[in-house]
């Protein structure tokens, strides 16, 4: 999968994804990364991109035109017009589920906002993607967009090993994740549920599930009207919880 990203930091980027599982896919070559520095296509010898906001108000507004250079940059590069991704409070909240469904593209482009934003004019003639990371304000997409790169990637083939499967996680089934335990079995006082030294592989799976039933009950009841429980699981939640 290639990624592109437009901003006016690429050194955070690439050394953001540049490390740790990200870093190694792109060793690989299962992953690519590109960036474009918006500053290279100012079109002035000062690398200015910003202005006054028409109308009057606090701070700067990214211009149209050197975020339009990046992207024909990013398309000439991809040999294609990519799906672009523009990072802003004001788009749909980035889940897991956008995360599987974007991780199907084969290029995928980002842009970073910076200062009060961007002209909206550029934003309607070549943005495809609206996505927030959650109801706050940072000052610039660079986090949001190594935050989706990350998600995405664990999504894509190949990134993760076996041992770090991304299938049993948390929202992959609507559910959080049940706890997860390593040595040594007692650790200061505090001992590892039995059921898990027990060997019994089928004792296991059902511990897991009901962990991970009542962990989404109580930290995201939000998540379980729409998680796949049978009748039995909701009797048996609803007796947990009397
Ligand atoms: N004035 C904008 C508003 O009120 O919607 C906020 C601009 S913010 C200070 C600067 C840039 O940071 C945005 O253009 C966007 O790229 C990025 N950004 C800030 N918060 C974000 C969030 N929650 N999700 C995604 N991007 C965000």
């Amino acid at each position: 999968m290639n990624y592109y990203v437009m901003t006016l930091f690429p050194d955070m980027i690439s050394q953001g994804v540049g490390t740790s599982i990200t870093g190694r896919a792109m060793e690989k070559g299962i992953i690519s990364l590109h960036t474009v520095n918006i500053r290279d296509f100012a079109g002035n010898r000062y690398g200015k991109v910003d202005d006054y906001p028409y109308g009057g108000g606090a701070g700067m507004v990214m211009q149209a035109e050197p975020v339009y250079g990046a992207y024909e940059a990013v398309s000439a590069m991809a040999g294609k017009r990519p799906r672009l991704v523009y990072l802003t409070p004001q788009g749909r909240v980035f889940n897991q589920k956008m995360a599987q469904e974007m991780a199907q593209e084969s290029d995928l482009a980002f842009l970073c906002g910076h200062y009060e934003g961007i002209d909206e004019r550029v934003l309607e003639a070549i943005v495809t993607d609206f996505v927030s990371i959650g109801d706050y304000v940072l000052t610039g997409g660079e986090l949001p967009a190594m935050v989706m790169i990350d998600a995405i990637a664990r999504m894509v083939p190949g990134v993760l090993s076996n041992e770090q499967s991304g299938v049993s996680e948390s929202f992959s089934d609507g559910l959080l994740e049940y706890p997860q335990y390593s040595r040594p079995e007692n650790w200061r006082g505090r001992q590892v549920p039995s059921v898990l030294l027990s060997g019994h592989h089928g004792n296991v799976e059902k511990w897991r599930r009901e962990q991970s039933i009542l962990r989404t009950a109580k930290y995201r009841p939000d998540l379980l009207k729409n998680a796949e429980l049978t009748e039995k699981e909701k009797n048996w939640l609803r007796m947990q919880t009397q």
